[in-house]
């Protein structure tokens, strides 16, 4: 007989009847609806030491903004819903403060007092807590964390009259929030201790975030740490490591998260670094406990690194196949280690990542190459196109995805997400040219900016494309002495400024005159550039086949200006004198977008 699908196949009899969730938010309410869909009969009670359960955590910075404009909308589910909806023993106010393995009992404070628990199984999805700097005078009425509604509420409220705030920390939350207290017309300066803003993401990007951010009218200090609050009767003051002092209706402390897993560390849940050890199905060391969320550790798929991923999909992602172990185990789905997707608006631009970012690689002596690209993100004859400013970290050797960032007004989200699937799938760069993505006008290019990305990495794995990069002119003197720059953009675009000493030629002229380059190499190799790596891949192919030691900038100008950053306009130059010969069209749209690679 055909044994009845998973789905209708009796619960085994050891099947946990009472199964005690803590922590009511994304992992703990996702393991609590599975659970009950898997099993109808269980006791399942949720412990929540907060004032509410299931809320839209992601939410907060946009209420505080006022975008969501109502806090209800905040409040994705309540106790009273989930009990009539799935039957959930849902308990707000209810801190859980001891766990004894042995007697499988949790210690629970409540309104009414001290109670105790017995479970057959058990959830932790406590989460994390915002993590304080080690500054003086934080108890300030004026200082506030952002993580639950509450938090919200008294932000928006302060807001409401602030003329002026002081973020502390560029992560996630911090741009965010700084974005948002700007955008109320808030004098708003965002502190981080770091040298970019979003550290996940590398210094390239980074910087065209930092110069949104001043855009929208938040002053950037990077580099530059807290020293003390000083309370103060009309406002509060901050001092800075730059010898500055802020004035600050608001101080919002967004300076990282800690795990919040003390009770269970001290009850002898295995931790790593503040964070639980959990294997491919989320057990713990204890039996008959599981972890999921921002409370657990994992390891990074690409570098091997082990890090807590505090991000929302995959503790809610994590909740429901742990639910799937505890009710039907042998047949639940294994835990992928997150691959930290992750993604942000910074006023008209989204940023996004997905996999291991340089400075992970680089921390794990991984060899990688980079590709950068900034193609349109649909047809540049259609209204509307804005560059997409993509990059991805290869295997020089194979050409495996490591990881994939992307910066732009548009068309980010679809890229990054249709990239985390490619890496998820284990496809390398160059099966990135058959994806068979949407197109219309509108929407894409026919060939997608994703699908270029796997011509230029199949270029660089199989030699045809040889890249350099903006991070060899950190030493511009070395460059030179031991290359040739050439530059093959406009005249009018390199009267916007070049790097010194490089030689000009317009990549429409080349052919014509690579006697000239051959002089001007004296035996070094050519190291060629554009606006953003187009041409220079066109100028490039000309001169190898020509038999010139050449290489193209990666994402060329324009990915040397965000890499150099601030620092830009020291090393570019206008030309002193632009031989009337190098004079040149502006480049047509043809020229930069159309040519793939
Ligand atoms: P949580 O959802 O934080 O839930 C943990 C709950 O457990 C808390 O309510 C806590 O009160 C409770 N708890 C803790 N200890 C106990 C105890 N001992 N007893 C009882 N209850 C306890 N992620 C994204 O992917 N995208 C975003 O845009 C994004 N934006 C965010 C914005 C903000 C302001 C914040 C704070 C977070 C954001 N996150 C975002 C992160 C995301 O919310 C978390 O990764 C996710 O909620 C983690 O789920 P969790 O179940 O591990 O913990």
């Amino acid at each position: 007989m055909t044994p009845p699908p998973e789905s209708r196949a009796p619960l085994p009899p050891d099947t946990p009847s009472r199964l005690v969730i803590v922590g009511g938010v994304a992992g703990g309410m996702s393991c609590a609806a599975r659970a009950r869909r898997l099993n109808d009969n269980a006791e399942i009670i949720v412990l929540e030491r907060g004032e509410h359960v299931s809320f839209a955590n992601c939410g907060l910075p946009y209420y505080v903004g006022g975008e969501i404009e109502h806090r209800e909308a905040l409040l994705v589910q309540t106790p009273q819903r989930l009990e009539e909806s799935l039957n959930l023993d849902v308990r707000t106010h209810h801190d859980v403060t001891g766990l004894d393995p042995e007697s499988r009992t949790v210690t629970v404070e409540t309104p009414d007092g001290t109670i105790e628990i017995n479970y057959d199984a058990l959830v932790l999805s406590p989460g994390a807590t915002a993590a304080t700097p080690p500054l003086p005078e934080l108890d300030s009425p004026r200082v506030h964390t952002l993580r639950t509604v509450p938090d919200a509420v008294t932000l928006r409220e302060i807001a409401e009259d602030a003329r002026s705030a002081v973020v502390l920390g560029a992560g996630f939350i911090g741009v965010e929030t700084a974005e948002v207290l700007a955008h109320r017309a808030i004098t708003t300066t965002l502190v981080e201790y770091g040298p970019q803003v979003l550290p996940p993401l590398d210094s390239e990007h980074a910087w065209l975030v930092s110069g949104e951010l001043r855009r929208l009218g938040v002053d950037v200090r990077t580099d530059t740490a807290a020293l003390r609050v000083l309370a103060g009767e009309g406002s509060d003051t901050v001092e800075l490591s730059d010898g500055s002092s802020l004035d600050a209706d608001l101080i919002v402390l967004a300076t990282g998260v800690r795990p919040d897993t003390g009770v269970f560390e001290a009850a002898g849940v295995a931790c790593e670094r503040g964070a639980i050890v959990t294997d491919e199905h989320g057990r713990t060391s204890l039996p008959q406990v599981w972890a999921v969320g921002d409370a657990t550790i994992s390891t990074d798929p690409v570098t091997g690194a082990r890090r807590p991923v505090a991000l929302a999909g995959p503790a809610n992602r994590a909740g429901r196949q742990v639910a799937d172990d505890i009710m039907r185990p042998g047949t639940a789905r294994a835990l992928p280690s997150p691959a930290g997707t992750a993604i942000v608006r910074v006023g008209a631009l989204t940023a996004a990542m997905t996999g291991a970012n340089r400075r992970a690689l680089i921390d794990a002596g991984i060899d990688a190459r980079t590709l950068h690209l900034h193609p349109n993100q649909h047809a540049g004859y259609f209204p509307g196109a804005e560059q997409v400013h993509l990059s991805l970290h290869i295997d020089p050797a194979d050409g495996r995805i490591f990881g994939a960032q992307a910066v732009g007004a548009d068309g980010v989200d679809k890229r990054i997400d249709v990239l985390a699937t490619a890496i998820r799938a284990g496809l390398h760069v160059d099966d990135l040219i058959d994806l068979d993505l949407a197109y219309a006008p509108p929407y894409g290019q026919a060939k997608d900016p994703v699908n270029l990305a796997g011509m230029l990495g199949a270029n660089v794995l199989d030699g045809t494309v040889t890249l350099w990069y903006a991070d060899d002119l950190v030493d511009p003197d070395e460059v030179r002495q031991s290359s040739l720059v050439l530059d093959v953009r406009t005249a009018d675009e390199i009267a916007t400024g070049m790097v010194p000493g490089a030689l000009h030629i317009p990549h429409t002229e080349l052919r014509g005159r690579l006697d000239e380059v051959r002089d001007e190499t004296a035996g070094r190799p050519v190291r060629v550039m554009c606006a953003s790596g187009v041409r220079s891949a066109l100028a490039h192919r000309i001169l190898a086949q020509a038999g010139f030691d050449s290489a193209t900038l990666s994402g060329g100008m324009l990915t040397l200006r965000a890499t150099l950053g601030d620092k830009a306009g020291e090393l570019l130059q206008a030309p002193a004198d632009p031989t009337p010969r190098n004079r040149y069209t502006a480049p047509s749209r043809k020229d930069e977008h159309h040519d793939d690679h």
